[in-house]
């Protein structure tokens, strides 16, 4: 492995939940990769750390008013500081790098992921709402230019794993599994009143503030249905939920026979991390192992979808397609955003989401002009509707 060359990570979200985890993998392995690349959105004292611990050739700050701060603590580096959201895209069409890792957060992360394929990168995708939002426009990229799409998402990653040396077998469906996250069993008269501190601990992952809120609202599992159906060219009933809530089976193929595979594994994204960035090889490490004692038992359900109605509605965007799981997506940004500053309550959120789907005029082959239009309008529509 010494031979191989090292691989030039463009690590695009670096102070994330994913970006940080990311790092980690990269100074586990400094003979295997280099940071490239760092980019972050506000916070410029990680950036500013991370940079000076990692040696990146390139940062870029998005809020341009931290753009001094970062430049003056890297003044005496090699490492080139970019601010903007302009820099984003521009970084990620340079040929500075081998892999992008995509780590920013909602749709901020298309454009630039985009950008990254147009160049024919390698993409470690953990941004799922690239491809809800775009998922047709990605894929067909993707193909065109020959850029290569890993999932870090841990289920499709559980997914990816399952369908090494299966290229020929067609699949029956894919079985998402579903934590439940910290409501699982509640029921609206419950929910009514979650706040969302109670909202940000999931049991089993940690993570960042939106995708916690997308899980426990189970709209993280309707994003991932639509994520799947794109990864891997799925037909919208081919895609299936269970829920698990030991997490230890990150999600299952059932192919034409009736033979299901599963991946399986302790609940750590550095395992699906660090897959996206070595495929088709595995890296040894020392993460700790599943004991088939912790937990003893697997269980399943149904999801309860009369209680976490997001996932019905991404159910219909999955079906609908068209522009509809942009609105879905969009709506959704803006009731995590109000709902994070307490301005809606927990259940708000999925009528405001529905609203919004109800509002945006349906448009069956979007153009990428399209996607960008629809996005806007279900943001000023959800935004106005809630007075943010
Ligand atoms: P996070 O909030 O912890 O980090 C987000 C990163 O994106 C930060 O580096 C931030 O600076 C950057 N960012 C935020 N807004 C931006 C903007 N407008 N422009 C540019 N950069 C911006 O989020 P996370 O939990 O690391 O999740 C990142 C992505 O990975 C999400 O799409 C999420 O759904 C997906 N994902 C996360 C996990 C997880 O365990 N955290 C698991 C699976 C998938
Ligand atoms: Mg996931």
């Amino acid at each position: 492995s010494n031979s191989l060359p090292k691989k030039r990570i463009a690590l695009f979200g670096s102070t994330g939940s994913i970006g940080t985890q990311t790092l980690d993998v990269i100074a586990n392995n400094p003979d295997r990769f280099t940071a490239e690349v760092l980019t972050a959105h506000s916070n410029d004292e990680l950036l500013v750390e991370q940079a000076l611990r990692f040696k990146p050739n390139i940062v870029v700050i998005g809020d341009e008013r931290k753009y001094p701060h970062v430049k003056a603590a890297l003044a005496n580096t090699d490492t080139k500081v970019f601010a903007g959201e302009q820099a984003l895209e521009e970084v990620a069409s340079m040929d500075v790098y081998d892999v992008m890792l995509a780590a920013i957060v909602g749709f901020a992360g298309l454009r630039p992921t985009l950008r990254a394929v147009e160049q024919g990168k390698a993409i470690a995708l953990a941004n799922k709402e690239t491809l809800v939002v775009a998922g047709d426009i990605v894929m067909q990229k993707a193909v065109e230019y020959r850029a290569p799409i890993i999932p870090v998402d841990s289920e499709h990653s559980a997914i990816f794993q399952c369908l090494v040396g299966e290229t020929r077998n067609r699949i029956e469906k894919v079985i998402l599994t579903a934590s439940g996250g910290p409501f699982l069993g509640k029921k609206p008269n419950y929910l009514v009143n979650v706040k969302r501190d109670h909202a940000l601990q999931h049991p089993n992952w940690n993570m960042g503030a939106k995708i916690t809120i997308d899980s426990a609202t189970l709209m993280n599992k309707g994003l991932e249905m639509i994520e799947a159906r794109w990864l891997f060219n799925l037909q919208p009933d081919q895609v299936s939920v269970q829920v698990h809530p030991q997490s230890i089976i990150h999600s299952m193929v059932q192919f034409e026979d009736g033979s299901i595979k599963a991946q399986m594994g302790l609940p750590d994204m550095k395992l699906p991390i660090q897959y996206a960035l070595t495929f088709p090889q595995r890296l040894p490490n020392n993460f700790p192992r599943y004991n088939f004692r912790k937990p003893a038992q697997l269980t399943f359900e149904e999801p309860d979808t009369k209680t976490f109605r997001n996932l019905v509605l991404a159910t219909d965007a999955l079906f609908k397609g068209g522009n509809l799981p942009c609105v879905l997506n969009a709506a959704n940004e803006i009731a995590v955003f109000a709902f994070l500053r307490n301005r809606i309550g927990f259940l708000d959120m999925t009528d405001l989401i529905e609203r919004t789907m109800n509002q945006v005029p349906w448009i069956e082959k979007p153009t990428l002009e399209e996607y960008f239009e629809s996005d806007a309008e279900a943001r000023n529509f959800a935004a106005s509707v809630i007075k943010l």
